[in-house]
């Protein structure tokens, strides 16, 4: 197994990550936003994210899956589900990457049938040449080509979630 050199360096990464949370803060003054992580992939790049934002928020979890190693199953499971009453909230869905849109897709309708204000995306990763359901993304990071990805909190089999930046992933060279 062979990890490239950074496809996003973590300057690059961090560079993004605040122009990211000012459009935030400037599109959420006298809003009530609750910023929903989706774990496990998104745990780095939501906790930098929500701590350039500067308009006061609460936050909130899901963690959700639908891969297995490098692969897609198609269906989406729920392991943990928002606590926060979603209505009258802004709602601010935070995730790794946007592959087929299956798993974002899942979530989003799921969280919009509990009546929330508004209901925002935000994808530090769009791997766009694969997408299956069309999804809107509000703000986005990245685009990327149709490779898979581990670091800054993405992972290979529960690996490399810690490096501080994003790099391909080969099985073998
Ligand atoms: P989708 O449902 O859009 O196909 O996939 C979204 C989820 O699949 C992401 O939240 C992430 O967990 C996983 N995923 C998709 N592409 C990649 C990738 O390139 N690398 C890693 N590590 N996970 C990916």
């Amino acid at each position: 197994m062979v990890i490239g050199k950074p496809l996003l360096s973590a300057e690059e990464i961090q560079h993004k990550v605040k122009e990211l949370a000012d459009r935030i803060t400037m599109d959420y003054k006298n809003k009530n936003l609750l910023a929903v992580g989706i774990l496990k992939g998104a745990f780095m790049f939501f906790s930098d994210l929500v701590r350039h934002i500067r308009v006061p928020m609460s936050i909130d979890f899901i963690i959700a899956s639908s891969y297995v190693k490098t692969d897609t199953t198609g269906e989406v499971k729920v392991y943990y589900d928002l606590r926060a009453d979603v209505r009258d909230r802004d709602v601010l869905l935070v995730e790794d990457i946007v592959d087929t849109g299956i798993t974002l897709n899942f979530i989003r309708e799921r969280v919009l049938a509990k009546g929330p204000a508004s209901l925002k995306v935000c994808a530090l990763l769009d791997k766009k040449d694969r997408r299956v359901v069309d999804i809107p993304i509000d703000y986005r990071g990245f685009i990327i080509p149709n490779e898979y990805v581990v670091g800054y909190g993405l992972d290979y089999d529960d690996q490399y979630r810690n490096l501080p930046y994003i790099s391909i992933f080969k099985k073998s060279v």
